[in-house]
């Protein structure tokens, strides 16, 4: 096996990666993203995540709800196109609008606010089985794959998994401590062939090749509700326009830290809130 090679991303390099705006491009340039979030009660998080996607250059968007999301995200998110699920109140995928096959669309997020209704892991199962290209996989997607393990397999190659600590512990199954941490984390993303960005003050994102980027933005006022989703929302758009996966987390990492840095400049870490961290996204190289 290779030996690991670790990073710390640092402000110029994240820049870099940043893509220039061609003058001829058009929204078809950069990609139509679909969100499948939300369930009742938890709306919110797709309205966040759907912010964050468009905040992020993706060129459309769709977002898939239980029919309960419907007028939220069609009032709170102008911008985005909405697939109201049959189900009024847990994503079940299935949809009475036509609309484009989950194949069809630039990139996949799947998991802010979903919870884990069985009609919502028999949905995702059919994602897994259809979908061939990397996705976004957040949240409850997350625990529904820690609890239906035969799922990881059909994860696509170099798919994003964005879990918290917690969500990480139920995933591996394995005790953890800081000093085995990255060991188990580095196992996992070779193991699955999976970029996973492990949530925290000092996010490390392992590579399906074993390695680890360290990230160096953030503070403790992104510890607040909301702040992941805002993450898969970023992350989908970058996946969307084309980014390889692994350049997607690094860079959409990175930029939702610094946007969090500039939220607490603005309104102090006690006082932001995960829209503010929406707002102070900017994309500049
Ligand atoms: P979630 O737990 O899914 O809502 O995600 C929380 C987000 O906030 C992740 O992107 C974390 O990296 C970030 N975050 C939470 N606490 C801190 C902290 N103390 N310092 C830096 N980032 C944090
Ligand atoms: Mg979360």
């Amino acid at each position: 096996q290779a030996p690991t090679s670790y990073y710390y991303t640092m402000p110029e390099e994240a820049r870099l990666l940043i893509r220039k705006r061609n003058r001829h491009a058009n929204k078809g340039t950069f990609g139509h993203a679909l969100l499948l979030a939300g369930s009742y009660g938890k709306v919110g998080a797709a309205v966040l995540a759907a912010k964050a996607c468009l905040r992020s250059g993706v060129g459309l968007l769709t977002v898939q709800t239980p029919l309960c999301g419907y007028s939220v995200i069609q009032t709170a998110v102008p911008e985005a196109m909405c697939l109201p699920d049959t189900h009024p109140y847990v994503l079940t995928g299935h949809t009475e609008v036509d609309n484009l096959p989950p194949n069809n669309y630039a990139a996949i997020g799947i998991g802010p606010g979903i919870g884990k209704a069985p009609e919502t892991l028999a949905m995702l199962r059919d994602i897994l089985t259809t979908i061939r290209k990397p996705m976004v996989i957040d949240a409850d997607a997350l625990n529904l794959l820690a609890a239906n393990r035969d799922l990881l397999g059909l994860l696509p190659e170099r798919s994003i998994l964005t879990p918290h600590p917690k969500e990480f512990e139920r995933l591996t199954q394995r005790w953890q401590n800081d000093y085995d941490k990255l060991e188990i984390l580095q196992d996992f993303a070779r193991r699955f062939r999976i970029v996973v960005v492990l949530k925290g003050a000092h996010t490390a994102i392992a590579t399906p090749e074993g390695d680890i980027h360290f990230n160096s933005t953030g503070n403790p006022g992104l510890s607040t509700g909301g702040t992941g989703d805002v993450l898969t929302g970023v992350l989908t758009a970058l996946l969307a326009q084309g980014y390889d996966p692994v350049e997607a987390a690094v860079l959409g990492v990175f930029s939702h830290g610094l946007a969090g840095d500039h939220a607490a400049d603005a309104r102090g870490q006690i006082g932001m809130v995960a829209s503010d961290v929406i707002d102070s996204l900017r994309w500049e190289n």
